[in-house]
């Protein structure tokens, strides 16, 4: 169709420092939408309070996001065709249009000084008014503003709002809102260095940069009726809105962090895989509608839509997460999981072992955790046991139940015997178990007497892989060894324990 509008939508951060959960949502929804309707997405910096940036932040900001996996179409870093992507670069264009918006009568300036504008405000709370700008400035004639520009006196400029009746705003989840203007400040546009606010450049962008959505966070509604109003002055065509709902922790109050984490990197650092927080944020204000909760990425730009999204708050459930962790890190295969392991493992193997033979070995065991594995960083916890000659454990673990100390190292001399038997050929997981479960009936024994000890002598830990799972991969010598030693030093244990 040949004037169907270009669907376009814009992450537009703050370049403040690593990027937040609830900025990853906005984010993942601009670009489904985005997707999902054949768009571009597009990523600006908006740098224009250049107090609160941090250095290095667009950086991580574009690597974190390509860890996720969410690809811009244009951007500082890629380049585009309304380049530059960042406002700091370009001043030039805000002037022009400050001076557009001054000449169709939109905005004014201001000569207050921050000492007016504190007293003003004073002077309102001990009236019990609300604080705001009286709109001094905006009465001053012609003549009286080139005189005070011709003083050299710094000003600001703001925008003239109507001042009564009312406006009506349209989002597209929460249909129309009506605000009073006559509770609306004329709020200021350019700050007297010349540099604009958030507000004048961020709609100046959006049109030059043909946004046809803004998704953007529920904070942003208390300004959404002047950022219209200002489309209104210039004469331009308001984009679609989509404001999304705060994202609450689990007791209702604002994701914070003093709570616990809150950004992206701080997960990423923790061993989420990529493809789990977005599954988990997507679902945080998007109901799909075949109630399917594990989504790849592809599908998500597939079934993405309006009509799933609500307005009621979501909220970061933490175990919800851990839940698509696991899924994804299972989802995985063992080779995949050894590349995102690698560099995580604190004791890669041996240094006897070559390159080869320690990837093996790494890749024997992965099959035996990869169930326990809610986050890749436990890696080094649930393995620590497949390394190393010697087990360490404690002496009441050995003991299953009423088990004596002498009972238990009797059993475990029965396993050696038994264990000695089989051959290095046989010695797999499968074998072990058939030979062994196999032994334990025919002798009418009970299980747990002898694969209790078995396993803590073999891994020192209350809970693991199971003991045959862990002798395959220890390999016949290693395990023997064990053994003999958890023999020895339950022999200088006393009787009684
Ligand atoms: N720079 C704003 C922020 O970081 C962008 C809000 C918007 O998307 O309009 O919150």
């Amino acid at each position: 169709m040949k004037n169907m509008k270009e669907v376009r939508l814009r992450l537009a951060p703050s370049p403040t420092g690593f990027l937040h959960i609830g900025n990853l949502r906005t984010a993942l929804f601009g670009y489904l939408l985005a997707k999902s309707m054949r768009g571009q997405f597009i990523l600006r910096i908006e740098d224009t309070d250049q107090k609160r940036e941090v250095v290095g932040a667009v950086d991580s900001l574009i690597e974190i996001m390509n860890w996720i996996g969410l690809k811009f179409d244009e951007g500082p870093h890629i380049g585009g065709s309304y380049s530059p992507y960042i406002q700091s670069k370009r001043l030039d264009i805000y002037k022009k249009y400050t001076n557009e918006l001054l000449n169709k009568d939109g905005a004014y300036p201001c000569f207050c000084s921050a000492d007016d504008l504190t007293k003003m405000r004073k002077e309102q709370t001990d009236r019990h008014e609300a604080p705001r700008y009286n709109r001094k400035c905006r009465h001053l004639s012609q003549a009286e503003v080139e005189e005070k520009k011709a003083n050299g006196l710094p000003f600001v400029i703001r925008q003239k709002l109507p001042l009564d009746g009312e406006i009506v705003v349209h989002d597209e989840l929460r249909g129309d809102i009506k605000f009073k203007l006559t509770d609306l400040e004329d709020h200021v546009l350019i700050k007297s260095d010349g540099v604009p606010t958030y507000h004048f450049a961020n709609i100046v962008d959006d049109h030059l940069m043909k946004i046809s959505h803004v998704t953007r966070g529920d904070e942003w509604l208390p300004s959404f009726p002047k950022n219209i109003l200002l489309y209104q002055s210039f004469g331009w065509e308001v984009p679609k809105f989509i404001h999304l709902p705060l994202i609450l922790n689990k007791t209702g109050g604002k994701l914070s962090k003093r709570q616990g984490d809150v950004f992206v990197e701080q997960y990423k650092d923790k061993g989420y895989l990529p493809e789990a927080l977005i599954n988990f944020c997507v679902l945080l204000g998007w109901h799909p509608k075949h109630d399917k909760e594990i989504l790849s990425l592809t599908e998500m730009e597939q079934e993405f839509a309006l009509d799933g999204m609500g307005v009621s708050s979501a909220v970061f459930d933490i175990d919800k997460l851990d839940y698509y962790n696991g899924v994804y890190i299972r989802a995985k295969s063992d080779e995949e999981l050894l590349a995102l392991l690698k560099p995580l493992w604190n004791t890669c193997a041996e240094k006897s072992l070559t390159e080869q033979q320690n990837d093996e070995y790494l890749l024997k065991i992965i099959p035996t955790i990869k169930e326990r594995l809610k986050t890749l960083n436990d890696i080094n916890s649930l393995t620590g046991f497949y390394f190393g000659e010697k087990i360490e454990f404690d002496n009441e673990l050995i003991l299953w139940k009423a088990l004596t100390a002498e009972q238990t190292k009797n059993n475990l001399e029965e396993i050696s015997i038994e264990l000695e038997k089989i051959s290095e050929k046989d010695w797999h997981k499968e074998y072990l178990e058939k030979t062994m479960v196999g032994w334990l009936k025919t002798s009418e024994k009970k299980v747990g007497d002898y694969l209790w000890p078995l396993r803590v002598a073999l891994t020192g830990l209350k809970a693991s892989p199971g003991p045959f799972e862990v002798a395959g991969v220890l390999g016949r010598e290693l395990t023997l060894k064990r053994l003999n030693q958890a023999v020895l030093k339950i022999k200088t244990l006393k009787s009684n324990l």
